[in-house]
Parts: C-alpha cells; structure tokens; sequence
C-alpha cells in the first residue's frame, strides 16, 4: 500500500541553477509548491485505498487513477500528478557543468535525431511552452518503439494519465520562474536549455525501451 511518500533529493545544490533559476525560487518551489502537494497527496491516499484499491508506487495510481473513486478522483489527479510532474521535474534539472558533459547513449541520441536537429527541437519545445494557455507542462515523451514527441499538458495533467511514457518535463506554472522572469517566459525557456539533466532523460529512454 502507497503511503508516506517524500520529498525527493534534488541532484544540484539550490543555488546550483542560478543564473537560470535562484535558490530562492527553488527553495519556494520544492519546500513550498511541491510539499503541499505532497501534503495533500499522504493525506488522501489512506482514503483512497479503500475496498481492495491499493496502489503499489505514484505511477501505478496515476496509470490506474480511474479506480479511485469519483468522489476522490479530481483531488488524486491534481495531487498525484503535481507530485509526479514535480519529481521528474527536478530530476531534468541539473547544473550547468553536468548538463555540458552529459553521455547520451546512441540509441537516445539517434531518438533526438528524430525531430530533425536539435534546433528543431528546440524550437518545437519552446513553441509548445509557449503555446500552453495559463498553467502546465512540456514534456518529452517516448513511444514503445523508442519514437519521441513533445506534449504539453493544463494543471497537473501529464501524459502518463493518458498511457504514454514521460522521460522530462518543463514546468510553465509561472511560480517556476516568476521571480526570475516575471512576465516572460520565454526567456525562462531559452535558458532550460542549458540546464537539462540529458544523463537522466538518455538513461530514463534507455530503460524504458529495453524494459
Ligand atoms: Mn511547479
């Protein structure tokens, strides 16, 4: 049974992402926005474990969220999927240094390769951060047969809902970057591209695919 789930070890120091994101905002974003979530999230799951329903991990309740009952299941969406969407957050987060020296295996670089260049994929993940009206997400996905598409997603919705495998994702709720950025996201944009984890996000794609 799914309980007292935590907060996760961030990979970098909070002040490991400046001048793309300070440690103020990180410490706010994870210590504030992420813990109430997660707050929320232990608080529900004993209630929603009830007459045989038991989740085994996070993914296993956002996969399965249809067998929460409907009273509860608008609660368990927002909260399991802003703790999901969160944790892979960080995780695609990483310094600048270690994101410049990241080894992308050649089956996730060939993947990349799929988008026509890296400049079109960046232009194509820009756009759909752009794109995403009020609150929500970017996010890499990968097919079963290692093919891999952007999405964005409202709120705390993400692909892993709908039966498709997230390897990172962006956040463009505008407490990710407000302080930083205020108003202009796009700026917060043209800088996560220097700070993704590309370690992570290859492993992640490697494991998927041969799993
Ligand atoms: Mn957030």
């Amino acid at each position: 049974m799914l309980t007292n789930l935590t907060l996760p070890t961030l990979n970098f120091e909070p002040a490991g992402l400046a001048p793309f994101i300070n440690s103020q905002t990180i410490d706010i974003h994870l210590n504030k926005h992420h813990q109430t979530y997660l707050t929320n999230l232990n608080n529900l799951l004993p209630l929603i474990q009830v007459d045989g329903v038991e989740f085994s991990s996070l993914e296993d309740l956002i996969i399965n969220v249809d067998r929460v009952s409907e009273g509860k299941k608008q609660a368990a969406i927002n909260n399991a999927g802003q703790v999901y969407n969160h944790n892979l957050y960080w995780d695609t987060l990483t310094t600048k240094a270690n994101s410049e020296s990241a080894k992308m295996s050649s089956a996730f670089g060939s993947a990349l390769d799929g988008f026509g260049s890296y400049e079109e994929f960046k232009k194509q993940w820009k756009e759909a951060g752009l794109s995403q009206f009020g609150s929500g997400w970017v996010w890499l996905v990968t097919d079963k047969d290692g093919k891999l598409s952007i999405e964005k997603s409202s709120n705390a919705d993400n692909p892993l809902f709908h039966g498709r495998q997230p390897l990172m994702t962006m956040d463009v709720w505008e407490h990710a970057y407000y302080l930083d950025y205020q108003n202009k996201r796009a700026d917060y944009i043209d800088q996560f591209f220097g700070y993704i984890n590309w370690q992570f996000v290859s492993d992640s794609f490697d494991k998927k695919i041969t799993a």
